[in-house]
């Protein structure tokens, strides 16, 4: 769409808000659902594969999508600061969108575990950062409480309108396809995500009466799998650090939309995540951050279920420049250092 001014204005008759609401936007959403044939190769049975781009939202995530309306709704409110825990793509775009809105944010994080490049938005983008010597869980369960004592809001996704914003991607998915895909596959941590795309897919088809919905495939990374073994993680550990979770706050919810999509949960190693990640990259040109590669890792893992002739859509949910340190460490590329400054050098070096 030309001009395209962002998901609030875009899809208003779907969400809660009124003319009353000041629209703290940075034009999130409108994301490209892109073919990513290598893949679909891989999986063979004339299957159709895409992925939803959504590391190419402002800061990077789908988590701009949610904050536009938390903190929108934030403001209406009158609230003058927003709190939340984050594995770090939260805490980027509630930096962002609060600091467009005139509002101080307070981020609290797992000192140690949040990749370099959201540690760096979240620190340029002027939040305040509170790192503790504890994990994503310990930080939510005192973010909750600091937002019932003190005058800050939360959002993380605990807070409603972070759905309600985050659902606008699978109408985004439904209006370029001209239908629902057959299977939606999706990485899981705190599970708002699958939730708000259950949600999005089901309102969309009672609306505008054109698709079929879903099944929603989700997956989490072994060491971090609360969903897929009904139980909780004391000390979740992963690669996938955007979904190192072990206690998910969507867990009721997602176990819904699992149940109604006759969908199904699923575990993937942090190997099989890397061999997803560099297969995006090297194959398809597309590089997103690990976590969201769990959603191809799944895919390619459960293969054999898929139908033949399905649709299917990854959701990258992350952008990989979001962790640099991961792509340095995890890659085959030829890497060659410390050459003399002249062509014969490079010539040589080349193969040539
Ligand atoms: C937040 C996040 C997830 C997990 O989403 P949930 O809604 O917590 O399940 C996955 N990938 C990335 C990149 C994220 O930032």
């Amino acid at each position: 769409m030309h001009n395209w001014p962002g998901l609030i204005e875009a899809y208003r008759g779907w969400l809660p808000v009124s003319a009353k609401t000041p629209v703290i936007t940075l034009h999130e959403g409108a994301t490209p659902l892109i073919p990513v044939p290598s893949i679909a190769e891989r999986i063979g049975k004339g299957v159709r594969v895409f992925v939803k781009y959504d590391g190419l939202n402002p800061t990077g995530s789908f988590k701009d999508r949610g904050m536009t309306m938390a903190i929108s709704k934030a403001k209406e409110a009158g609230c003058e600061a927003v709190i939340c825990a984050s594995t770090g793509n939260t805490s980027a775009a509630a930096a962002a969108y609060a600091r467009r809105g005139g509002m101080r944010s307070f981020v609290l994080i797992p000192d140690g575990y949040v990749a370099q490049g959201k540690l760096a938005q979240a620190l340029i983008y002027g939040a305040e950062v509170l790192a503790i010597r504890g994990n994503f869980d310990r930080a939510l369960d005192i973010v909750r409480e600091a937002a019932e004592k003190y005058p800050v809001t939360l959002v993380n996704s605990t807070n409603p309108y972070r759905l309600q914003g985050q659902k606008t991607a699978a109408f985004e998915i439904v209006d370029a396809l001209g239908y629902a895909p057959d299977w939606l596959c999706i990485p899981m941590g705190n599970a708002g995500n699958i939730t708000a795309y259950w949600m999005g897919f089901q309102e969309y088809q009672q609306g505008v009466h054109n698709h079929k919905l879903p099944r929603m495939m989700g997956f989490q990374a072994s060491g971090s799998a609360p969903l897929v073994y009904d139980t909780t993680v004391d000390n979740p550990n992963t690669i996938a650090t955007a979904i190192r979770i072990g206690n998910p706050v969507n867990r009721a919810k997602a176990i819904d939309a699992r149940n109604a999509s006759n969908g199904a949960f699923f575990e993937v190693t942090d190997a099989e995540i890397i061999t997803a990640y560099q297969f995006l990259s090297c194959k398809e040109g597309i590089f997103c951050e690990p976590a969201s590669a769990a959603s191809v890792a799944g895919l390619f893992k459960r293969k054999d279920e898929v139908p033949a002739g399905a649709t299917v859509v990854c959701v990258l949910t992350g952008n990989g420049l979001k962790d640099p340190d991961c792509a340095i460490n995890n890659n085959d590329a030829a890497f060659h250092t410390n050459l003399d400054p002249d062509l014969d050098t490079v010539a040589n070096t080349m193969g040539f």
